[in-house]
Order: structure tokens, then sequence, then C-alpha cells
């Protein structure tokens, strides 16, 4: 047979593949059931295994040998799932919806597909992208290359226009992520210029929504709470997507939710779904303006905004990015089709075709190269200058373009040759805390001979075109490349956290009950509100809920229990999205309250208060944090807006609990102090 090749938009919750038609065009190649798109579902019910459509339908029905969703824990070793008494990872599932795409389309095409691109969310790192070209490597196919999934999207579209130079913004909302990248297409090149996003925003956030109001309606009419039954959830789930579906044709939706013998019929319309999901959008459009201001540039230096992903069809993305940009998207680009349609044009160039070929190809005027960039910045783990903090050294800038290399030196202390041992720990991230990075590997670099009491190791880090890193080392003063070992990364990083030398043990993970206290007064209205939620969501995002549960109490003139602390990060997140602003400030009570829902037993307790002023009597209120931290509560408190920092501290149980986050700031200062309060908290204990 002869050979062929395809590029393949490996997606979160649908894949597609397009190859070259005989007059040179990208085009997509519909699967064996005639669909342009595959949905990346398996059935492990049946042998061999289902993929697809009939996959989907298993899953509909309440089957449990599913697994779907499995691109974002790509590259993660300790996902796992066991079907038939065979563990996959989320590479060795991808493998298999890869094998699918690839029969589908030989059978399709009359060739042998032996050679791929294969797109993958700008913000994957290192691992998920080896994961990835091991997918495609177990399914048979040769992964010519890795390209980013906007970049993919923004070649299909220079394709269309010839000869012009533009720059675009892409604004990708799949089902699972969210990409925004901001592009420029010249003529001989599609460079990138920044990128943004979330790999936890997505269609299935949307569904969410839908699904937590409509479980609150039916718990409340039938006192059964879809949320604590798994197969009740998922119905609520799939009518929930189908819902959305609807809302994207029609003013309203019908929803019928069977669960067990109950049975109830909801109206939900599409302004009050808008309602609903208005954070979600609002999400979309912080990580969109972080992504323009990293470009450094304004919404009226941009000649056009285009939109990919299958959750851009819903009509609320339409206008609110019409709104945001001052100008309508882009038309006449199908949305799920763009990126599978790029990777078809990025693989031609891989395979060495070109539009000088004898037959019509691309109507490029001549072929683009396609400069792509990583969107996470590279490094180690190193000493600060003081020599008492762990950092993270930021050796190759984010949105560089791909290829990229750079080297740093680093003195290591030979100790007369007893060690001849240097161990890089790889970071990707942007933050100068380690704890706060993806840890990629820890290098070991051996072979390291005494000359002097220090010598100098310049350490060589790249970025291969795929985003995927190589790292090597070299000893100066006698030139030899050290020999490298990688070794599995140790679960406890605890110690980044602590200066270097010390070695203080810790204990197992405390058991954690903690409750977020919110304000939702009149003056927060509007975006601190939406702030202060997007901020408790971050918080939720780095809670171990393994050993933590988490309530929520919001506090105006009413005081009320929004969440019982639970290890159910859902039931919080449903309240978050909940809360709604009011008058007046009464913190006294919200504290009183808190206390009688954390009375002493064997957990560590916490109490966390938002608030961005005084609150109605602010004496009392500290009364009642002192008789709470004399119980025994830890106490933290962040301020924002007219909040006053003297005053958080007279509420908070020790120095680093009380502080005073800047606008913009909210999201980092909750994530912080979560993750401080996981790993054991103890900066915020007052120490008594
Ligand atoms: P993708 O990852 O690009 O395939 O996008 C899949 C997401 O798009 C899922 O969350 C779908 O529910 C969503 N989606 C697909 N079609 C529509 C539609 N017509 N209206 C709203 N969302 C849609």
């Amino acid at each position: 047979m002869a050979q062929g090749f395809v590029g393949i938009d490996l997606g979160t919750t649908n894949s597609v593949v397009a190859a070259r038609n005989a007059y040179g065009r990208p085009e997509v190649i519909p699967n064996r059931d005639g669909q342009n798109i595959t949905p990346s579902v398996i059935y492990f019910g049946s042998d061999p295994p289902a993929v697809g459509q009939e996959a989907k339908e298993w899953a509909r029905l309440g089957n449990e040998e599913i697994a779907s969703f499995f691109k974002p824990h790509m590259g993660n070793p300790l996902y796992q799932l066991r079907f038939q008494n065979r563990d996959y990872n989320a590479s060795d599932l991808s493998a298999i919806v890869l094998r699918r795409l690839k029969e589908d389309a030989e059978a399709k095409l009359g060739l042998s597909i032996e050679h791929t691109v294969i797109t993958v969310p700008a913000y994957f790192a290192d691992a998920q992208r080896k994961a990835t070209i091991d997918a495609g490597n177990a399914a048979g196919l040769d992964v010519l290359r890795i390209i980013n999934e906007p970049t993919a999207a923004a070649l299909a579209y220079g394709l269309q226009k010839t000869g012009t130079n533009e720059t675009v913004l892409i604004y990708d909302l799949g089902g699972g992520t969210f990409d925004v990248t901001v592009a420029k297409i010249t003529h001989d090149a599609v460079g990138v210029l920044s990128t943004a996003g979330d790999h936890d925003l997505g269609g299935k956030n949307w569904d969410d929504r839908i699904a937590m109001f409509l479980s609150e309606k039916f718990a409340s009419e039938t006192g059964l709470d879809p949320l604590d039954d798994p197969v009740a959830l998922n119905e609520v789930l799939v009518r929930s997507e189908q819902a959305k579906w609807a809302l994207s044709e029609r003013n309203s939706a019908r929803i019928t939710l069977q669960l067990g013998s109950e049975r109830k019929g909801y109206e939900l319309s599409r302004a009050e779904f808008e309602n609903l999901t208005f954070p979600l959008m609002d999400r979309t459009r912080k990580l969109t303006e972080e992504a323009l201001e990293e470009a450094k540039l304004r919404w009226q230096d941009l000649s056009g905004v285009l939109l990919v992903g299958g959750s851009t069809r819903m009509p609320m993305v339409r206008s609110y990015v019409s709104q945001m940009a001052g100008m309508p998207p882009r038309t006449g680009v199908n949305v799920d089709e763009v990126v599978a349609l790029g990777a078809a044009i990025q693989a031609a160039m891989e395979m060495g075709e070109s539009s000088q070929d004898a037959t019509p190809r691309f109507t490029l005027g001549g072929m683009r190269r396609v400069d792509d960039v990583m969107s996470h910045s590279l490094g180690a783990v190193a000493v600060n200058a003081e020599g008492n903090a762990y950092i993270n050294d930021i050796v190759i800038r984010r949105n560089l373009q791909i290829p990229a290399e750079n080297t740093r030196s680093y003195l290591h202390a030979t100790h007369g040759g007893s060690n001849q041992k240097l161990e890089v720990y790889l970071t990707q991230g942007e933050s100068q805390n380690p704890l706060d990075c993806s840890i990629l590997g820890k290098y070991v670099f051996s072979g390291i001979m005494a000359t002097d009491h220090e010598v100098t190791v310049d350490v060589g880090m790249s970025y291969d075109s795929n985003g995927v890193v190589q790292v090597r080392a070299t000893q100066r003063d006698t030139g030899h490349q050290l020999s490298m070992s990688v070794e599995p990364v140790p679960d406890d990083l605890s110690w980044l956290a602590r200066p270097p030398e010390s070695s203080a043990s810790q204990g197992p993970a405390e058991k954690i009950r903690l409750y977020l206290l919110i304000d939702v007064s009149a003056s927060m209205a509007g975006t601190p509100l939406l702030e202060a939620q997007n901020a408790a969501r971050a918080f939720l995002d780095r809670c171990d809920f393994t050993s933590m549960e988490v309530g929520l109490i919001s506090f105006s003139s009413n005081v009320t229990l929004q969440a019982e602390a639970t290890s159910n990060a859902r039931r919080v997140q449903a309240a978050i999205a909940r809360l709604e602003p009011d008058s007046s400030t009464n913190l006294t009570d919200a504290l009183e309250l808190a206390r009688a829902r954390l009375i002493s037993d064997d957990r560590v307790r916490y109490v966390v208060i938002l608030t961005d002023g005084y609150p109605d009597s602010p004496e009392s209120a500290v009364e009642q944090a002192l008789a709470a931290i004399k119980q025994g509560i830890e106490i933290v408190a962040i301020g924002i807006g007219d909040a006053d920092l003297d005053y958080l501290r007279r509420l908070s149980s020790s120095e680093q609990g009380s502080i005073f986050a800047h606008a913009g700031e909210l999201v980092k200062t909750f994530g912080h102090i979560a993750r401080v309060i996981s790993e054991g908290g103890r900066s915020l204990r007052k120490l008594s």
C-alpha cells in the first residue's frame, strides 16, 4: 500500500484527522461512522475495546468500563486506570484512540499512514509532550512533530489569507482546556507572540454549572441529592451538556431528570445559563488580557480574532469576544476542524512536500515556516545568593521561539573529591518559588573531578522543536561532559520550602478542617466578588482533599453556611458559584458560626477570612477571633480594597497570617495560602 501522512488533533473530548487532498488542500478525513469528529472515549467492556461514538453511547448508559477525559492527565505517573486486569496510563489510552484514528484514515484513504503531526495545548509541559509522542509511537505512528493547537489553527488560518501580514488572537475553548494565543502571520512565518491559558477550563465547566444548578433544585424538591451518587451525577452531567448544545440553537432548553423513581422537568433559559456561567467567561477574559499584555499589544493592534474549539459555538462566547475585542470574531472557519487542518499542513511541510511540486498544493505563496514558542519558562532549582533559600532559577524564558537553548553555570563544592555528583532539578514555571512550578525531573551528573574546592559546572538546557526538554552538563575547567542519569523526582519536596541543609523531618499529613469566610457585602459587588470567587477556586485547586475538609461561610447582613466542611470539592465549588452580594458586613456572627463548626476534635482547624473593609462591629469581631484562636483555631485574614493591614493583624493568629492583596493578586495569594496550609501550615501557626 502507498504511504501517507496525516495531521491529528488529539482532543480532550474529541479528535479529528486531516490530510492533504488531491488538490493539495488539507481536508478532514471522516471516520468509519462517516463522522468528522471521533469522541476521545474508550469502552473496555467489549473485545476489542470500542472507541469513539459507540464508547460514548456505552458511557451514557452508565457503563463503568469507560475511559474518557484522560488527556489532561498525560504524563502524570499517578494517573492509572484499570480495565480487564490491565493498568492504563493516559498515554496508553491515547495510543488506543490514535490507533483507531490511524485505521479509519487508512481505510478511507486507501493508504498506509506511517507519519503524523499531533497537536497539543500550548500549555502542555515537557512530560505531557513526551507522553503524546509515546502514544503516537505506541499506535504505530512516526510522530514528525508536536505542535501547539493554536499554532496549528493560525497555520490553517494563514492558509486562507495569502500574502497579508496580520496579528491575530486565537481564542480556543475546547472541552477541557482554554488556550489563548497571539500570533503574527507574515508572508513566510506564523510566529507566536504570546500564549496564556488554563488547562482546567473548558466546556465541561459549563456543563458542571448547569449540573450544579439542576442538582440543587432536584435535591430541594425530592430530598435526593445527585451529588451523592456518581451514577445520578453522570446522568445529570449528560443532560446538562445536551441542554448546553440546545441553548446554542434556541433561547431555552427543557431538561428532564429521571433519577431512581423521581422524575422532574426543568426549563433553563439562555439568559439564565449565561448568568450561571458568567464567571467562567470572565476567567477567559482575564487570561486573554494576560496574553495581550505579554505580547505588549492592545485590542486595536489586532487585525482579527479567531475562534477555535467546540465550546466557541456557544453564542455567549461570540458576543463576549466581540464586546471585549471591539470587533466580531472572524467567521468561515470550522471551529472543530481548524486545528487538525493546521496539523495536516505542518505534516506536509515536515514531509518536505512543497508548493513547488508538480501538482497544485497548498495555496500558499511559498511554504510557510512555523515559529512556535513554549508557554512555560524552563529553569532549575538553585540556592539563592544569600544561601538561605531554594529558588527557581529561570534559564530559558517563556514565549521565546523554539528550538531554544541556554546555559547556566553553577558552583559545585567538591569537598576534596568526595562530592562527585551534582543533582539538578529542572523546573517549568514562572514563580520564584520552586514549589509553585512543576518539577520536570531530577538529573544527576556524575564524574566531577576535584580540581579545586569549588568547580564551575555549565548546565545547558534546551527546548527542541517539539518543546521537549534536553539537558547536559560540562565541568568547565576540564571541559569534560559529565555523565547523566535521570532519577525519579521524590514525592516529598517539602525540603524546598526550608533553608538549604536543613533536614527537619516531616510527619504524616495532618487532617485539616477549614472554613473560608467570604465577605459578600455590597462593596464586593462586581469585579471584587468575581475575583474572590476565582481566588476561592484557585484555593480549592491547591487543597489536598485527601487530608482536608473545606467549608464556606459568606457574610454580609446575613451569615450563611454555604457549604459544611467537606472533602467533596465539587460541593464547595457549587457554593462558591452561588455567592451573591448583599448589604453590611457581619463578621462577628460569621466567626461565631465558624467556631461552632470547628468544635475541638483531632483536626488542625483553620479559618481563612477574605474582607474588603472594616466589618460592622470591628471590636466584637476581634473578640470572636481571639475566642477562636483560644479554642485552637488558626486564623488567616486576607484583605483587598479598603481593608486595613493593621486590623487584619488583630484578627489573625500569626504575623504571616495577615495579608493585603493588591488588585489582581488575590488568586495568587489564595493559591499560596492553600499550598502553605496543605503542607502543614507551620508558618501560619501561632508559636505558643
Ligand atoms: P473540543 O474539545 O474542541 O472538541 O470541544 C468540545 C466541547 O465543545 C465540549 O464541551 C462540547 O460540549 C462543546 N460543544 C460542542 N458543540 C457545541 C455546541 N453546539 N454548543 C455548545 N458547546 C458545544
